[in-house]
C-alpha cells in the first residue's frame, strides 16, 4: 500500500472563493510589471493547477491520483484555513479599486491567451475551455464573497471520508486567532472534528499566514489547556508547513502574540520584545512575493521556533513538511551552510522521539543541483537510522501542479531513487505517523 502522507484536494467554491480575496491584492500592482513576471511556462502550470481546483470535487481528485499512481492508495488531505490570508475582502465595496482590478485582469488575460495559444491541439482547447470558466467566475464571485472557505473544506471532506474512510485520512486546518468566534473556542472546533472515529486523523497548522507556532491558543492558553497540550495528550499528528517557500499572508502589518524569529539577533524572541503593541511590520508585499513569503516564512516559521514548542511538549507529533523546501535541501545536499532551514528540521527530527519529516514538492533544482537521485546519495544514505525511520514520501498534489504536472513520473522518480527504501517512505513511516492499522 502506498501512503501520500501530504496533498490537497480542494474544491472549486473554496478555491473561487479565495481566487477573487486574493486578486483584490493585485490593487496595488502595475499590469505591465505582472506581464513581465510570467514565462509560458509558468502560466501553463498555473492553468493545471486552476484546472483542478475548478474542474473536480475532493472525490474526483482523489481518482485522478489513484489513477495516476496505477494502484490502490491512502491520502491525507490536508485542509487550510484561509480566513486571514488575504486583505479586505470589502471589494464590491470600493469602486476605483474594482476599475484597478479590472485593468490588471485585461492584462493577465492577454498573457494567458497567448500561452493557450501557443499550445497545440486538444491541450489548447480544454485550457480555453477553461479558461472561459475562470473569468465566468471572478465576475460571479462579487456576490459571495463572504461565503467562508472554512465551513465548505469540512463539509467536503466529511462527504469525501464517508465515502472513502479507510483510503482518505484528512487533517483539520483553523487559525488560533479566530478563537472568539467559536463558543468553546478554537480548541473546541478541534475536539469536534479530530481524532478517532472522527473526519479527521490530524491537524494542519500553516504559521506564515500570520500568527506564532507559540501563539497562546497553540501553545499555553490561560484557561490551562492549549491545541498543543490536547493533541500531545491524544498523541494527534500535526503537519507543518516547513520551509520559506510556497505561500503566506500578504498584509504589510499585523498582530502577533507569543515569539518570532528575529533575524538580527539570530534567535527566537518574544513579540512584545519587538513592538509594545504586538504589530509586526513587513518589508515586502504581493508585488514581490518570492520575497514577501520567504520574510514572512522566517519571522513565523522558523524551526528554532518550532525547538520551543518541542521543548515544552517533546512528546509532540509532528511532521515538519517539504524538509526546508527543496531549495534549501539543494543547498544541504551540495554542503552548503545555507542549507541551514533543511539541517535545523534534521536536527529536530533527530532529538525528538515523534517529529517526522516529509519529502512533498521535492521537484528537481538546477542549481545547486537536487533531483531525487541526489537526494537519496548525498542526504538520505548518510542519514542515522534515527532520522530514516521517521522521513515520509508526499506528493503536495495538487501545488505541486506549479512545478510537475505529471504525478506518475514524480512517484517513479522516487521509487527509482529510493530502490527498497521506498517502501519506508511510503508505507511504513507514514504508517506509524499516522498510528492507523492497514
Ligand atoms: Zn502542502
Amino acid at each position: 500500500m502506498l501512503i501520500d502522507i501530504h496533498c490537497h484536494l480542494f474544491s472549486k467554491e473554496m478555491i473561487a472563493e479565495e481566487f477573487l480575496r486574493i486578486s483584490n491584492n493585485f490593487k496595488d500592482i502595475n499590469p505591465e510589471q505582472i506581464s513581465k513576471r510570467f514565462s509560458n511556462a509558468d502560466v501553463i502550470n498555473v492553468l493545471q493547477f486552476i484546472s483542478h481546483g475548478m474542474d473536480d470535487d475532493c472525490y474526483e481528485l482523489y481518482s485522478h491520483m489513484k489513477n495516476s499512481y496505477g494502484q490502490d492508495f491512502i491520502a491525507v488531505p490536508l485542509m487550510l484555513d484561509l480566513t486571514y490570508a488575504s486583505v479586505s475582502p470589502f471589494l464590491e465595496n470600493d469602486e476605483e479599486n474594482e476599475e484597478k482590478i479590472k485593468t490588471i485582469t485585461r492584462s493577465i488575460n492577454e498573457k494567458v491567451l497567448k500561452a493557450i495559444k501557443s499550445l497545440s491541439g486538444a491541450k489548447s482547447s480544454k485550457m480555453l475551455n477553461l479558461f472561459e470558466k475562470i473569468q465566468f467566475k471572478l465576475d460571479l464571485g462579487k456576490k459571495n464573497i463572504f461565503k467562508d472557505n472554512y465551513e465548505i473544506q469540512i463539509q467536503d471532506f466529511e462527504a469525501l471520508k464517508e465515502a472513502l474512510p479507510d483510503r482518505v485520512y484528512p487533517f483539520f486546518s483553523i487559525d488560533p486567532r479566530r478563537d472568539s468566534e467559536f463558543k468553546h473556542g478554537v480548541l473546541g472546533e478541534i475536539k469536534k472534528h479530530v481524532g478517532k472515529n472522527k473526519t479527521f486523523a490530524g491537524l494542519k497548522l500553516y504559521t506564515a499566514l500570520g500568527y506564532s507556532p507559540t501563539d497562546p491558543v497553540l501553545f499555553d492558553n490561560s484557561k490551562g489547556q492549549s491545541v498543543y497540550s490536547w493533541c500531545q495528550r491524544h498523541d494527534i499528528p500535526i503537519t507543518v508547513h516547513c520551509g520559506y517557500s510556497g505561500f503566506s499572508h500578504t498584509l504589510k502589518r499585523n498582530v502577533v502574540h507569543g515569539d518570532i524569529y528575529y533575524p538580527p539577533a539570530g534567535q527566537v524572541i518574544p513579540m512584545k520584545h519587538l513592538s509594545e503593541d504586538n504589530v509586526l511590520e513587513y518589508q515586502y508585499g504581493i508585488f514581490d512575493f518570492d520575497e514577501m513569503v520567504k520574510e514572512r516564512q522566517i519571522y513565523l516559521n522558523h524551526p528554532k521556533l518550532w525547538r520551543k514548542v518541542l521543548e515544552k511538549y517533546p512528546r509532540l507529533r509532528i511532521n515538519f513538511a517539504h524538509m526546508g523546501g527543496n531549495r534549501q535541501v539543494a543547498k544541504y545536499a551540495n554542503g552548503l551552510d545555507t542549507g541551514y532551514w533543511t539541517k535545523e528540521i534534521l536536527s529536530l527530527v533527530y532529538d525528538y522521539k515523534n517529529a517526522y519529516t516529509d519529502l512533498s514538492f521535492m521537484t528537481p533544482v538546477e542549481s545547486p543541483r537536487l533531483n531525487q537521485e541526489i537526494f537519496y546519495e548525498k542526504v538520505y544514505s548518510n542519514l542515522p537510522n534515527k532520522i530514516k525511520k521517521k522521513i515520509m514520501w508526499g506528493s503536495d498534489f495538487f501545488m505541486l501542479d506549479l512545478a510537475e504536472t505529471d504525478l506518475s513520473r514524480y512517484l517513479n522518480q522516487f521509487k527509482t531513487a529510493f530502490g527498497k527504501d521506498f517502501k519506508r517512505i511510503s508505507y511504513e513511516n507514514p504508517k506509524r505517523f499516522l498510528r492507523i492499522k492497514i
